[in-house]
């Protein structure tokens, strides 16, 4: 099997590369194409779609990229580094290359059974802590810092000329938001920046390539994780219990539903006055959401 992604071109030599169905591990990656040098924005979670990626890039440029942008730490964005360096330098925020260290291989301990290839942990090695601007020719990339909100370490991508963002996991095409490993006020915070840069095309770290209208669908998303975790405190429910007597509503359609359960727990933390993206234990957590689930979380990677 040689899963690969689709690629569109969303600007000139601008090109997002899609895999569906953009469920866990199944991320977007961007391909800068400049006169003499090529930018990727993330990479991929196992080897061989690294590979793929590689590939793929392979067919709209002969150059390989020179510079990776992870926008996060999580490993479906940083696993498939390592098929890109040393000849490419990964690009991040500073607490991208210490999570991405601290974590190791651990993405693959939470689906065993993914053919996740001979990965090699391959952290940033030129990193930053607010804002960073490349020009590739005359294409200017900016790179800034937001949050904590989809993690601690969140970097969005921005063609201002073009008017494309790259969000990373700030924001979800399709996909249920996730930021338990965040902050749900960050992550309300970051969608309305977002929202102001006025972008035209918006790629998501998961899901379809698409409009602003998908702030919309994630900031509502979010207040009504916000209000359900004020009642659900209000009424004494543990996030599990809140999450399993939830009606989704219109976010029912949005794929990996189960991620409420993590997303309950850190806006329980954070209503209860501690601070956004402080340290939470994952393994029980992911627990709760295969208990919401009634089985393992789906993986296509
Ligand atoms: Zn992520």
């Amino acid at each position: 099997m040689s899963p690969s992604g689709e690629l569109h071109e969303v600007a000139e030599g601008v090109f997002a590369y899609v895999q569906p169905d953009g469920g866990w591990c199944l991320n977007n990656a961007g391909i800068l194409v400049g006169a003499d040098a090529v930018t990727l924005v993330d990479t991929a979670a196992t080897e061989q779609r690294a590979r793929n990626l590689r590939s793929a890039i392979a067919t709209v440029t002969p150059l390989p990229p020179r510079i990776v942008v992870n926008t996060h730490h999580h490993g479906d964005h940083t696993g498939g580094n390592f098929v890109f360096t040393p000849s490419a330098t990964v690009v991040a925020h500073a607490a991208t290359r210490t999570q991405v260290l601290e974590k190791g291989l651990g993405l693959t301990k939470v689906w065993p059974d993914t053919h996740w290839g001979e990965l090699v942990v391959s952290p940033p090695t030129l990193t930053f802590t607010d804002r960073m601007t490349l020009h590739q020719g005359d294409m200017v990339v900016e790179l800034r810092h937001i949050g904590p909100a989809h993690t601690t370490n969140d970097v969005f991508v921005w063609l201002p000329a073009q008017r494309v963002l790259f969000t990373g996991d700030l924001v979800m095409s399709g996909c249920t938001p996730f930021f338990f490993m965040g902050s749900l006020l960050g992550s309300l915070r970051a969608v309305r920046a977002l929202r102001r840069l006025g972008a035209k095309t918006v790629v998501c770290g998961h899901g379809p390539v698409c409009g602003p209208e998908v702030f919309d669908v994630n900031e509502t998303y979010l207040r009504w994780v916000h209000q359900l975790a004020r009642d659900g405190l209000a009424a004494g429910l543990d996030p599990l219990t809140l999450a399993m007597r939830t009606d989704l509503g219109e976010f029912a359609a949005l794929l990996d539903p189960e991620r409420l359960v993590a997303n309950l727990h850190r806006a329980y933390d954070e209503l209860q006055g501690n601070p956004p993206g402080r340290y939470l234990s994952s393994a029980p957590v992911f627990e709760q959401m295969r208990v919401y689930n009634g089985g393992p979380l789906t993986c296509l990677a």
